[in-house]
């Protein structure tokens, strides 16, 4: 893993959890909530040590699709290797959130289009209060129930959505209204070669930081689609990424990550466990929303037999999934071989 990036991210962190703690003197249910937060991180944190002794990994971070997603869905290869079947019902969510919490997982990523309309889920998250739920939020966040679910469950952390440096107005209003309530939120900015450096422009940034976004994901859907013609090329993404790296000094009150071209710094691709993987909204387990090979089910099966499926272990001991190729997703650049991994070894699907 690079050290550099890796040490931006937990200083980054912790200087905003400190940053909020201040600006929280008034707000002692704020307060409350983050200290609360920080004290679980720090107990699953030794959650995942213990089972690292033990040689079990746990990541930190699962990516549960509680919708189905127009961005992630692959037709190419859905029908014949995404498993299918009924949705999972609010209990199996239950059983997977309280697995997650007691084997130490401190997030989960909760992903889907219109995801608040399972306000079930959502509200089912807010009984976690030990796992940290980020989520993508569209404009129905701000309807009155929703915004008092936000109230009630402050470990549900919205993630807008921005369409470029032309939709900031609205999104900046939206995020107004989140910090003037408290809430603690991050945006997502689509990368393309079209807008890649009008969304690292210092005045998009500064707007987007002063308006309380705490953290900023630039996904490069176009890499991590494996479609070419929406793509940077690696000389418009060396300049990307160095025009982050401006922004991360120049803005230590938000953490900026790229995906997948920050994936290389990271220590490769995520996936298949390694950081996280994909829970698909009828229970398959697919190493990454991008790469929807699904290996088993966790509609009966557990978190912990998922880690350890034949398909995951072979993923991740295969060396295939160790660095992204050229900026783009590892996985996508193998898919072959990743296929015919997945071959014999699906299991438990239900
Ligand atoms: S490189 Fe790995 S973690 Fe990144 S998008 Fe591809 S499969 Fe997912």
């Amino acid at each position: 893993m690079s050290k550099s990036l890796s040490a931006y991210l937990s200083r980054g962190a912790l200087s905003i959890f400190n940053s909020l703690l201040r600006s929280s003197l008034f707000n002692p249910d704020r307060r409350g909530f983050l200290r609360s937060a920080m004290k679980s991180a720090e107990a699953a944190a030794k959650k995942r040590k213990a089972a690292e002794r033990k040689g079990e990994h746990v990541p930190g971070l699962l990516i549960a699709g509680i919708t189905s997603s127009r961005v992630f869905s692959r037709p190419d290869v859905e029908n014949d290797l995404s498993g299918g079947g009924e949705a999972l019902s609010a209990a199996d969510w239950k059983r997977i959130f309280a697995e997650a919490a007691e084997i130490g997982v401190s997030a989960v990523l909760l992903t889907g289009d219109g995801l608040l309309r399972r306000r079930d889920v959502l509200a089912l998250a807010g009984r976690f209060p030990s796992l940290m739920f980020p989520f993508f939020a569209d404009e129905t966040l701000f309807r009155e129930e929703n915004i008092a679910l936000m109230r009630s469950c402050r470990n549900l952390i919205p993630i807008l959505r921005v369409e470029g440096a032309g939709s900031l107005d609205k999104t900046a209003r939206a995020m107004s209204e989140l910090s003037s309530d408290g809430a603690v939120f991050g945006v997502s900015v689509a990368v393309t070669p079209e807008n890649a450096r009008a969304v690292t422009d210092s005045a998009f940034l500064s707007r987007l930081v002063d308006a309380g976004g705490r953290a900023v994901l630039y996904p490069e859907y176009g890499a991590l689609r494996g479609d070419g013609a929406r793509r940077l090329d690696p000389s418009d993404r060396a300049a990307f990424l160095g025009r982050l790296n401006t922004a991360r000094k120049d803005f230590p009150g938000a953490l900026f990550l790229a995906l997948p071209a920050d994936e290389s710094s990271l220590g490769g691709c995520m996936a298949a466990g390694k950081g996280f993987f994909y829970i698909n909204p009828c229970g398959g387990a697919e190493p990454c929303p991008f790469a929807p090979y699904v290996g088993c089910s966790l509609k009966n099966g557990s978190l912990k037999a998922a880690l350890n499926s034949p398909f995951f272990v072979s993923l991740r001991e295969s060396g295939l999934a160790d660095a992204a190729a050229d900026g783009g997703c590892a996985l996508r650049a193998h898919e072959k071989e990743v296929a015919s991994l997945l071959t014999g070894k699906r299991e438990n699907l239900g």
